[in-house]
């Protein structure tokens, strides 16, 4: 019997009452669940296993099947502020597909789970934020955070804060640790992208002219997302760069952590680049809604 802590990549139907659903689980990587009767409203498993939840499985893992039963599943959180914006959403579903379509099966993915985790819960802090376009201080962010534990789901879990926000509004500095640097919301796919690359071995190197060797101080001249190269400006000379000026500076502003301007542009470079490397045949899917709301929002 595994007891491990879970986030729902995908769920699909499965016969008129049954789904299966596709998890990156802590313990042992991608897990396929059959949930039966798992869409009756009165389905003991009731939020815990909807797309992006974090929750606690406890299965039975049979290596002769690729489905396996699941026995328990308790939700940790729901990811409410996340639900409620739809860019946001967008991009946790492009990380959830990208994690389906591209991590290896049937291994262990402690990493993965644990990045993944981590850009989750920060899209659910910095979206729950009053004043979600500019969570540009640590106080900011930590506030966020008390105040998502104090409204998520998991009140059965032990460590929940039950702190009132009010409370946390007189002393937003409170015992909370604070982040090195402050998350910014439209870092946060960005950065995952980036690390993403860096774990599956395809690391790019933002600080280094790929022509010349010299160190970079400022944001490169070019960038060619087909190698992840990047030109400094005396050896891109008087060349027309291909990068468009939102690219470069959004890299270089992920490079020294300060917050991206039109992350769009950073992230579908990101994109690009990972793509050529994982190969074309698998198309993201979750990538053309992106796209739409992206426009939704004129970005
Ligand atoms: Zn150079």
């Amino acid at each position: 019997m595994i007891k491990s802590r879970a986030i729902v990549l995908h769920r699909f139907p499965y016969s008129d009452s049954s789904f299966i659903v596709k998890a990156l689980t802590e313990e042992c990587g991608i897990v396929s669940f059959i949930v039966k009767g798992g869409k009756k409203k009165e389905s003991p498993f009731r939020g815990a296993l909807d797309p992006l939840s974090l929750s606690e499985v406890v299965f039975r893992q049979n290596p002769n099947t690729e489905l396996q039963f699941i026995k328990e599943a308790t939700l940790l959180d729901w990811r409410k502020n996340l639900r409620n914006d739809l860019l946001c959403l967008s991009k946790a579903q492009v990380m959830s597909e990208m994690i389906l379509r591209y991590a290896p099966q049937g291994v262990p993915l402690q990493e993965e789970f644990a990045r993944l985790e981590q850009a989750i819960s920060e899209f659910e802090e910095t979206c729950g934020s009053s004043d979600a376009t500019n969570a540009n201080s640590a106080n900011a962010s930590s506030s966020a955070r008390s105040s998502t534990s104090a409204d998520s789901l998991s009140t059965n879990s032990a460590t929940a804060s039950s702190t009132p926000k009010t409370e946390q509004n007189a002393s937003p500095s409170a015992a909370l640790p604070t982040s090195p640097h402050a998350t910014y919301k439209s870092n946060i796919f960005a950065q995952w992208l980036l690390d993403t690359c860096d774990m599956w071995g395809y690391n790019i190197d933002l600080t280094t002219c790929s022509r010349c060797g010299k160190t970079l101080d400022k944001p490169a001249a070019d960038f060619f997302p087909e190698t992840g190269g990047f030109v400094c400006e005396h050896c891109l000379g008087v060349d027309t760069p291909r990068a468009k000026a939102e690219t470069l500076n959004g890299l270089w502003a992920l490079h020294c952590g300060q917050q991206i301007e039109h992350p769009e542009f950073t992230e579908n470079a990101l994109l690009t680049y990972l793509r050529h490397h994982i190969g074309f045949l698998k198309e993201i899917h979750s990538i053309k809604f992106l796209n739409e709301t992206r426009k939704l929002f004129g970005k």
